[in-house]
């Protein structure tokens, strides 16, 4: 009888640590994580590679992000599927070809200034931190910019985050060599294409919200805008007043 708290005892702590996340280095999480590089390196032939994506630098990072560590636990074992996946407060974390499409043709070199509007998860900015070191993303739900930043930071990604609205980018840091927009507004922010170096490069859906966007790349040659169209999309619309 005496005995039988402590048996008790030792049975609850067990049951607990068998159902907690693994501990940090310990063999379940090394054997977690090599499972998730595989799914990983899965995702990059057959989800990526395999619809035309080659710069090796965009391939690279997708490789190298650990994108289980963006998503909701409950949503752990979609990691690595073809497709978004919410992310609270009704925004989605993007499919990864459409990160690595989208990053492609930002043509990034390290060194590089690059912009992003729609922080959500950060996922997408670990990407472009993996090419370069000026990274600037700006989200205007607060809790998912702040849950972002802290993830970010906690992964070793040098990315300067803000809350604000999007649609005017980050006047302070501009002139940027690229600009991804990863929520689509109904036309092509004016204060966004102002802030793009001369020779930069702006990928941004535009279109009206619940309808398929058309994705566009805009390149800025002296005062004109190149627009090359890159097919139809699917987007979260942009938030804010404007
Ligand atoms: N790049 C993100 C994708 C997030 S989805 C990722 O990798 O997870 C698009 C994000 O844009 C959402 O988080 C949404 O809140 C944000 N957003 C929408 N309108 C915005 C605006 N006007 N300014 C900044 N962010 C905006």
């Amino acid at each position: 009888m005496k005995y039988s708290w402590f048996v008790v005892l030792v049975m609850v702590l067990l049951i607990l640590s068998a159902c907690a996340a693994p501990a940090p280095g310990s063999p379940a999480e090394n054997q977690a994580e090599e499972a998730f590089a595989t799914d990983r390196k899965r995702m990059v032939v057959e989800d990526i590679v395999r619809r035309g994506i080659k710069d090796p630098r965009v391939l690279e990072a997708m490789e190298k992000v650990p994108r289980h560590r963006f998503v909701p636990e409950e949503y752990l074992s979609e990691a690595y599927a073809d497709h978004p996946l919410p992310i609270g407060h009704g925004q989605t974390i993007s499919q990864p070809y459409i990160v690595a499409l989208m990053t492609q043709h930002l043509l990034l070199e390290p060194g590089d200034k690059v912009l992003e509007i729609g922080t959500g998860s950060g996922y997408q900015a670990a990407i472009l931190a993996e090419i370069t070191d000026e990274v600037y993303s700006v989200e205007i739900i607060e809790p998912l910019g702040k849950q972002a930043e802290t993830r970010l930071k906690e992964l070793d990604y040098n990315v300067h985050c803000k809350i604000d609205d999007g649609y005017y980018g980050w006047e302070e840091y501009a002139p940027f060599d690229a600009i991804i927009v990863a929520c689509a507004p109904d036309h092509v922010p004016q204060p966004l294409t102002r802030q793009l170096k001369d020779g930069g490069r702006l990928v941004m859906p535009v279109g009206p919200p619940g309808f398929y966007q058309t994705l566009w790349l805009i390149v800025r040659e002296g005062e004109q805008f190149k627009l090359i169209n890159l097919g139809g999309v699917r987007f979260v619309p942009m938030l804010g007043k404007h």
